[in-house]
């Protein structure tokens, strides 16, 4: 099959079998071409479409902007342990001033003192309060995070990444991403 197209990309919104997304962090996106083939191999129904089209000469077929997929998959229960959900976890705010700028990764107890980079030991602290604090202790240092880091669930990022929005939504995924919002408890 030829398939001539002329558009931007279109990202594809991929749900678990339970109309969830597959993950929020990343959000779970596929290109179109990789939606269009798990079309093909009955793999995912779609959901909603984009108004583009790809076109064959016998051809014609409007781009998937939600897929759901026809087996479910257990999703994991602790998100990656990446920049940005660090960032999310903690807001996007150093965890000594509060300042949302300038964003590096501080070490609570410093490298230098055997101090680990894991959910536990890292939080997010812009650059001014990452320099002050050096290679010291927080107590030597006199700065203890906001928040003591941890090992966020997916259910933690979720509720934060509400706030922080991906800056690309289509408005078919919007049912998706936050249908289930107000039912859940605070
Ligand atoms: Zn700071």
């Amino acid at each position: 099959m030829t398939i001539a197209l002329t558009q931007d990309l279109s990202p594809t919104l991929v749900l678990n079998a339970d109309y969830r997304p597959l993950s929020y962090y990343p959000l779970s996106l596929w290109s179109w071409q990789d939606a269009i083939k798990a079309v093909f191999l009955d793999r995912v129904t779609i959901l909603a479409e984009y108004d583009r089209a790809v076109r064959s000469p016998t051809y014609s077929m409007r781009l998937p902007s939600v897929v759901c997929l026809k087996t479910y998959v257990k999703p994991a229960r602790h998100p990656a342990f990446t920049r940005f959900n660090v960032f999310l976890r903690d807001r996007f705010q150093c965890q000594y001033c509060g300042s949302p700028h300038d964003l590096t990764f501080d070490h609570v107890i410093p490298r230098s003192r055997g101090g680990l980079t894991t959910w536990e030991n890292v939080v997010a602290a812009c650059s001014p309060c990452n320099l002050k604090k050096g290679g010291m202790m927080p107590k030597v240092a006199g700065m203890i995070p906001h928040q003591m880091p941890f090992q966020p669930t997916v259910h933690e990022l979720h509720n934060n990444g509400r706030l922080f929005p991906p800056n690309f939504l289509h408005e078919s995924w919007l049912d998706y991403l936050y249908w289930d919002s107000e039912l859940e408890p605070e």
